[in-house]
């Protein structure tokens, strides 16, 4: 691309500041609560009439069947494709338009999208309605400059990233939709800053332990077996043994923040023994069974089944080892670790867009969670795949979110260049 025909985009951009801001504000005043995923529809519908306009086909796409689908919550999907002149290479954004549950202690409505200092303010403002609205603004002033073009690009806005993605970009991905040859490379406009590239993120494994024992009155626990007495002594093990293990584990991935470049393992929740009874009275009883929910992240160096292994042999120690010890273990959800290479041609292309704007190298970067990326690698076998988009990811799911004015446009014209790269690459 000629640096006049970007300067054009780019001033094309900066005159489409108020349009990007009025869109964001639409977007965020939608509020796509999810869990239970609130308000799909009319945010699909507002995105898919927008892009209509612009000579995009839009295909809505409800991802019947999947965990939280209903007719009253659907778990509805647009996607927009716009076909240029001749064939060439597809280049998809996709976003999740679903947000979290606001949550107390806002300063202004978390559905308002108020404009304030530069910012806007709202929920998802920065997780991601922000970013997906930067995405079209930069396909949009794109296809101002240069209608003749090779190739075609579509704009996603699906359902469920904030609860696994499972009726969104998992339900599409199946569908084909998220695979060569229909498309080639995908950008996530996450909110990661706009000048940072994320590769990909680290594996998940959520796994539940329960241990057992035997119900008998609270008054003689000498004739039963508390089942939270063995959960302790699950416990300490994994403080004696485990946790120091995964503070050992350091991984070449540059997961951002630093604090999540080894393994890590949260204990999402542990329930053991009967609820109250009324009025705040206990139940009176031994407990039977003991459920520990985990949440371990690890590296793309480590591998499930050692992952796995590390918490196995812990219990099966304590069964061959502690009198009366039995429990079970079971997967909840597994991940793998995805990891885009620094050659593929997306991220050469937004670290080409990354120089032209911000005049400087982009800082590569891989998240300690996990997002659609996942479902991209895993079913559609598409590797070129990052996300870049614009806004702080500390900020996401926090009271007072915001997105900045300056930082969407900024990474509207980063994302405008690599659109023009990737679609003028010779095929
Ligand atoms: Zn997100």
């Amino acid at each position: 691309m000629s640096v006049q025909t970007f300067d054009a985009i780019a001033a094309r951009i900066d005159d489409k500041v108020d349009d990007l801001v009025e869109l964001t504000q639409a977007l965020i005043r939608i509020p796509t609560v999810n869990p239970p995923g609130d308000a799909y529809t009319p945010c699909a519908e507002l995105i898919g009439r927008r892009l209509a306009a612009r000579g995009f086909e839009i295909a809505y796409l409800r991802g019947e069947g999947t965990p939280g689908d209903s007719d009253r919550y659907p778990r509805t999907n647009v996607v927009a494709r716009r076909e240029g002149r001749r064939p060439g290479k597809c280049v998809h954004f996709n976003s999740h338009i679903d947000v979290v549950e606001a949550g107390i202690g806002w300063s202004t409505d978390p559905f308002g999208g108020e404009v304030r200092d530069g910012k806007v303010f709202g929920r998802g403002a920065c997780d991601m309605k922000g970013g997906l609205a930067a995405s079209i603004i930069a396909a949009e002033a794109f296809l101002e400059i240069n209608p003749d073009f090779d190739g075609a690009i579509e704009i996603s806005g699906t359902a469920d990233e904030e609860t696994g993605g499972y009726g969104g970009v998992a339900f599409l991905a199946g569908k084909g939709l998220f695979s060569k040859p229909r498309v080639d490379h995908v950008i996530i406009p996450e909110p990661l800053n706009k000048d940072r590239i994320c590769l990909g993120h680290r594996g998940v494994w959520w796994a539940e332990i329960e241990t057992r024992g035997r119900i008998a009155h609270g008054s003689m626990p000498f004739l039963g077996d508390c089942a939270v007495r063995h959960m302790g002594a699950v416990l300490e093990r994994f403080e004696r043994e485990l946790y120091p293990l995964l503070a050992s584990k350091h991984t070449d991935m540059p997961v951002v923040p630093p604090g999540a470049r080894q393994s890590t393992m949260n204990i999402n929740a542990i329930h053991g023994g009967l609820p109250e009874g009324f009025d705040g009275l206990p139940s009176p009883l031994v407990p039977d069974s003991c459920r520990m929910v985990i949440d371990r992240r690890f590296l793309i160096e480590e591998a499930l089944d050692e992952v796995k292994g590390e918490v196995v042999g812990i219990l099966e120690d304590l069964e061959a080892n502690r009198p009366d010890f039995a429990y079970s273990i079971s997967d909840i959800m597994e991940v793998l670790p995805t990891m885009t290479e620094r050659d593929a041609p997306v991220v050469q292309a937004v670290a080409g867009g990354i120089g032209a704007v911000l005049g400087k190298e982009p800082e590569y970067v891989i998240s300690p969670g996990t997002y659609d990326q996942k479902h991209i690698a895993r079913i559609g076998h598409l590797h070129d795949c990052i996300a870049y988009g614009p806004g702080i990811l500390d900020l996401a799911h926090q009271v007072d979110e915001f997105v900045g004015i300056a930082d969407m446009a900024d990474s509207a014209k980063v994302m405008a260049h690599a659109l023009a790269a990737l679609l003028s690459a010779p095929n």
